[in-house]
This record gives C-alpha cells, sequence and structure tokens, in this order.
C-alpha cells in the first residue's frame, strides 16, 4: 500500500476527463511539511495557529509568531501555505486571553470575534503574517466569519498592519490573498455577499455541521446525528461554491470531510477548487480523484440532492461508489 502511495505522489490530482483538484494539507507544526510533501500535498490549506497560544502564560509577540509562519512559508515554498488568524475559544482550549466561562463557549467570544475585541493582539499576529509573506507564498484567512461586518473590519486592521510596515521599511507581500472559513449557516446564506469581499472562500465542515445541525461536534452521545450526508449539509455547500464560482474565486474545503476518500465524489461534482486534509489522507483521496470522471460526479451530486434524508444520500453513495468511483 505504502509502495502504491509513493507513486501517487508524483502523479497529478486529476480525474480521467482533465479536472484538476488541489490537494492540501492541514498542519500545525513547520515539523509536518516534510511528511505533507511526501504525500504529495501541493501546499498548506489551513495553517491552525491555536498552537502558538496555548499552553504557555502570556501571548507570543510578532517576532515569535514571524518566525514561526516563516519557517513554514519557506519549507513549502513556491506552494502555498494559507494560514489562519487565531481560532480560540469553542472546544478549543483557552489561553493567555482570559476568556471568561461562558454558558455556551461554541458561540461566544472565540475566533475572529475574539480577535476583534482585541485589534492590538490580532494586528500583531497580521504583521506577523504579513512579514512571512516575503519569505514565501502565504495566504490569509480569518474564522468563524458570520457577517461581512467582521470582513470588512478585519481586512481594514490588515491595511492598518500594511500601513505600519511599509512605513517602518519592514519587507511583506503587499498582495497577498485573503480568505475566509465558511463554518457558521449565515454565512452559507449571505455567501453571495461575502464572495465580493474575499479571494476565496474555504469551508470548515467541522463546524459548519455543528453549528447547522446544532450537533455539538465534541457530544459523543450525538454522534449518530452528525451527518455530512445531511441534504441541509449538502445544500449548504452547493450554496457556497455556487457562490463563490460566481464571484471567480475559488472553493475550498479544510474541514475533516475533505479527506474523506467517500465523499470525494461529491465534492468533486460539487465543483470544490481545493481540498486540505491531513497528509497522510491525500494519497487515498487522490486514488478516487484520478479514477473518477467530473461529469459522472456532477450525475451524481444532481441525484444526491434530490433527497430528503443523510441515510438515503449514503445508500445512493454507497451504490454510486462501488459501480462507478
Ligand atoms: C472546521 O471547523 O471544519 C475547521 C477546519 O476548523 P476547526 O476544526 O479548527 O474548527
Ligand atoms: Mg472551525
Amino acid at each position: 500500500l505504502e509502495q502504491e502511495f509513493l507513486k501517487l505522489r508524483d502523479l497529478p490530482p486529476e480525474t480521467t476527463d482533465g479536472h484538476r483538484v488541489c490537494l492540501m494539507g492541514n498542519v500545525e507544526f513547520a515539523e509536518e511539511i516534510p511528511t505533507l510533501k511526501g504525500h504529495g500535498g501541493e501546499g498548506v490549506g489551513l495553517y491552525r495557529t491555536e498552537m502558538l497560544y496555548m499552553n504557555r502564560r502570556g501571548l507570543p509577540d510578532e517576532e515569535e509568531q514571524y518566525l514561526a509562519y516563516a519557517a513554514i512559508a519557506e519549507k513549502m515554498a513556491p506552494l502555498p501555505v494559507t494560514i489562519r488568524t487565531l481560532d480560540v475559544g469553542g472546544d478549543k482550549l483557552a489561553t493567555d486571553l482570559h476568556l471568561e466561562d461562558e454558558m455556551n463557549p461554541a458561540m461566544g467570544l472565540r475566533a475572529i470575534r475574539l480577535s476583534l475585541r482585541k485589534p492590538e493582539v490580532f494586528k500583531t499576529q497580521l504583521r506577523a503574517i504579513l512579514r512571512a509573506g516575503a519569505r514565501g507564498k502565504v495566504r490569509i484567512f480569518f474564522p468563524m466569519i458570520s457577517g461581512v461586518e467582521e470582513v470588512r473590519t478585519a481586512k481594514a486592521i490588515l491595511e492598518e498592519a500594511k500601513r505600519e510596515l511599509s512605513a517602518e521599511g519592514i519587507p511583506f507581500d503587499e498582495a497577498m490573498e485573503v480568505g475566509i472559513m465558511i463554518e457558521v449557516p449565515s454565512a452559507v446564506v449571505i455567501a453571495d455577499i461575502l464572495a465580493l469581499e474575499v479571494d476565496f472562500f474555504s469551508v470548515g465542515t467541522n463546524d459548519l455541521i455543528q453549528y447547522s445541525l446544532a450537533i455539538d461536534r465534541t457530544n459523543e452521545h450525538l454522534a449518530h446525528l452528525y451527518q455530512p450526508l445531511h441534504p441541509a449539509v449538502l445544500r449548504s455547500l452547493r450554496m457556497v461554491v455556487e457562490a463563490a464560482h460566481a464571484a471567480g474565486i475559488r472553493a475550498c474545503m479544510c474541514g475533516e470531510m475533505a479527506g474523506e476518500a467517500r465523499y470525494l465524489p461529491i465534492l468533486l461534482g460539487l465543483g470544490f477548487d481545493e481540498l486540505s486534509m491531513t497528509g497522510v489522507s491525500i494519497p487515498r483521496v487522490k486514488k478516487v480523484l484520478r479514477r473518477a470522471a467530473r461529469a459522472d460526479a456532477e450525475l451524481l451530486v444532481a441525484k444526491a440532492l434530490t433527497f430528503s434524508s443523510a441515510a438515503e444520500v449514503e445508500a445512493y453513495l454507497s451504490s454510486e461508489i462501488s459501480a462507478r468511483f
């Protein structure tokens, strides 16, 4: 099996009818880059920055963050590294940002909400990310966006960080691509509005499923209700891809769903441009991708969207996978 995966590493992530889907990695540490490359990853689709802030006293300063981000950017160059700004709160451990106990942490002061509440802490991170962009191909994106004001405010602070760096004569990437996570149902519903503000979307299915179905992603008693193939989820994914493409921006996915080879025909048929997953999942997903025809996948999705429950979609998908994918 490993042998087969090694061979796959250098083959293009392309369907039998010549359609490419970029397969990238989710990483937390620069040390993971060799494994990601070894599995054929074409970049980092999600770099989670939480680790830098957790299990410590105080907050990482600009220089410490810059060194961490630049290390990843350099190791991956010329391929892109997509850096997500701090996404603490919810099921992620608290940090020295002094989060108070909240009744509903998943719906609390977390992710971009926390960053916008602490603009100086946020700007320090933005400066470090912008500077890392001078050392490799870096893209930036914001987690848990629920409305357009959050995107606009975050972008305004990013512009402020750029002006500061320019004035100080510090090198950075002036033209860095900016994206947002789509992981809150309101962002799905206004995806057409949000698409006008950014260069790419990245769907976080872990949270999007949690919030769409009101199923705590960490509650084992509800695991059976956590359904990636729920018609509400499939319709949401379709809306997001359509809104992205109508605006001429890329539709990416970095939630766990992207790394499940059995969902590949669905994600291909929906039209996702990039899928980001743990590095070791890439060969399995690529194998399914290389055997699939995009035209078949589009038909599969059209049919899948006619079913009324996850179980029906699941049954249909299983029969199609054995027949055609
Ligand atoms: C997601 O929500 O799908 C995601 C990729 O982000 P995280 O798992 O870090 O919340
Ligand atoms: Mg998330």
